[in-house]
This record gives structure tokens, sequence and C-alpha cells, in this order.
């Protein structure tokens, strides 16, 4: 019998993980010819979700979870579900129910079928501002652009990948993850589907403006060197200029002599000059500081305790 494993980073869901339990059950008893592994991991959570997902565990053997020692952040929690994932093939859910486990056997159909990397793209976003959206889309648009990964706009963590896939992630051990462009980057046979994103059931959504900034600079920095390219050619442009500019100010001495003039130029120069080469030298601190956290070699994660999985 094939296995399906259902991995669910969780980080303060005490109140959507009986809801998606529920919901999960109905989906697996209905696909009986499968044996099910649910993986949860507690990625540090604040709340219960610890004592749910043990009490959820003693009602269903099905359930197996891992407790990180502290939040590493939903990239490094989903590794953390990759190493320890036990299934012929993976479900990546979030455990807030805007991914409906109805989807489920769809995503089974098109594996048994022979894809590799089965993706939900969203038809609608649920509840979010306008500006979240635009910013995601003009976003995606440029990443695809910089880089020669197909990274998807509309399209989440929400798949189920093949054997293939799940091992090819995991020799990826980068500190520095961003997991959505990973899927893109390994290739194997992909098929899209789509699924209505449903809003947040409970509790909040952890990934404020902030994060989500930090999670685009991640993905690009970890993607693209495009911005350490473009570093260098507004460099060029600018000292191009400058030297003409220069020319232009040496004949203009020779030939009108040097009445002490021009201190607007000066000062706007400076501040020009100033402003690229801070914003240049700012591009190569992310990635140098990306390096930086990358040659310590450290763990991605480490786990406190863990139940039924060996
Ligand atoms: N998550 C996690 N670690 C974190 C933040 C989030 O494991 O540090 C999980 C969270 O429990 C949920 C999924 O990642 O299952 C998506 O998070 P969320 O719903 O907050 O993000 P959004 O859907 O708003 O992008
Ligand atoms: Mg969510």
């Amino acid at each position: 019998m094939k296995q399906v494993t259902v991995l669910i980073p969780c980080y303060n869901e005490e109140k959507s993980l009986p809801l998606l339990h529920e919901q999960l059950c109905a989906v697996m008893d209905s696909l009986s010819h499968y044996t099910w592994q649910v993986l949860l991991v507690n990625d540090g959570s604040r709340d219960n979700t610890l004592a749910v997902a043990r009490e959820l565990r003693t009602k269903d053997e099905r359930i197996c979870f891992i407790d990180l020692s502290r939040n590493f952040g939903k990239e490094r929690a989903m590794l953390a579900g990759f190493d320890h994932a036990k299934g012929d093939c993976m479900v990546i859910m979030d455990a807030d129910l805007q991914h409906p486990p109805t989807v489920i056997p769809e995503m089974l159909k098109y594996w048994e079928e022979g894809y590799d990397d089965v993706y939900a793209r969203r038809n609608s976003r649920g509840k979010e501002s306008w500006l979240r959206r635009k910013l995601s889309l003009t976003y995606y648009k440029l990443l695809q652009k910089a880089s020669n990964t197909d990274v998807l706009q509309n399209v989440g963590d929400f798949r189920l990948l093949d054997r293939k896939c799940i091992d090819a992630i995991t020799q990826m051990r980068e500190c520095e993850r961003y997991t959505k462009g990973l899927f893109s980057w390994i290739g194997f046979r992909k098929k899209e589907i789509t699924f209505d994103q449903k809003d947040r059931i409970a509790g909040e959504s952890s990934f404020n403006i902030f994060k989500l900034f930090s999670l685009a600079i991640q993905g690009i920095t970890s993607f693209t060197t495009a911005p350490l390219k473009m570093a260098t050619l507004l460099g060029f442009i600018v000292s191009i200029a400058a030297f003409i500019y220069m020319c232009y100010v040496l004949v203009k001495t020779i030939i009108c002599g040097d009445p002490v003039q021009g201190y607007p130029t000066l000062v706007i120069l400076i501040l020009f000059l100033g402003g690229v080469q801070l914003v240049s030298l700012g591009i190569i601190g992310e990635y140098l500081g990306r390096i930086f956290n990358e040659t310590k070699g450290r763990p991605v994660y480490f786990i406190r305790e863990k139940e039924g999985i060996d």
C-alpha cells in the first residue's frame, strides 16, 4: 500500500489544528487504499499547539509530530518535515485551513498519472489587503525575470511532491531557504491545479509586512545575482557620466578661467554619488550576510521532541 505524508508546519495553531484534523480525517477515510502519515511540525509555538498535537495523536495513530527547539520559521520547519516524511509522496499544507483538504484527492489522481509535483494555484486570494496583493504580483514578475527560475505567482507551498522531489529538496541544506524557489529549481514533471483559497480559520497570520519583505529579499538573494550586476552597471554609468562632466569642467576652467562657483553642483554630485555607493554597498552587504550565515554551516533546525517518528 502506498503511503502519503501530509506535512503541516504549525506556529500558534492551537485553534485551527482540531478543525483541520476533522476535515483531513474525512479525506483520509475516503481514500483508505493509502496509508497516511500526518506530520505536524511545531515550530516553537507560544500557545498550546504542542499539547493539542499530543492529544490528537492519542486519538489518531496516523498523526505524528516534531517539536522544534524554537521558532525557526516556516521555511526551516518545512525542511524538518521533509527530513522525516516517510511517504511515497507528500502533501504540504498550512494549518489554518486556507488550503482545503478536499483538493488532496485531485492531487493524488495526478500523482498516480505520473506527475512528480502537483502544485495548487489559488483562484482567489481570500481576504487580503489590496497592497499586499499588488506587491506580491509585481514581486513575482520581477523575480521571474531576474532569476531564470519559474517562481510562479499565486502558487504557495500547497502541493503534492513525489518521493523523488522530497529527496531532492532534502539535499539542499542551505540555512537561508526560499522553498518556493527550490520547488521550481529542482524541476521534475509538474502539474498545475487550481483551488479557492479560504480565509484563515482561527488565529492570526504570522507573516506581517516586514516578514514578507524579508522573505522577498530572501527569494531574490538566493535565486539571482542580478542586483549585484545592476550595482556594477550603475557604477559604470555613473563613472562614465562623471568622466564626461570632468572633461567639461576641465575644459571650461582652462578656457574661462576659474571663478569660484558651482557649490550647488558639488553638493548634488557628492550626495548623488554617496547615495549610489551606499545602495551598492547595501546590495553587496545583503549577499555577504547570507554568505556569512551559510559558511557557518550550522544545522538548519533542532528537534526537542518527536513522537511517532523514528
Ligand atoms: N508557520 C510556521 N512558522 C512560522 C510562521 C508560520 O510554521 O514561523 C506556519 C503556520 O502555522 C501556517 C503556515 O506556516 O501553517 C502559514 O502561515 P500563515 O497562515 O501565518 O501565513 P499566510 O497564510 O498569512 O501567508
Ligand atoms: Mg495562512
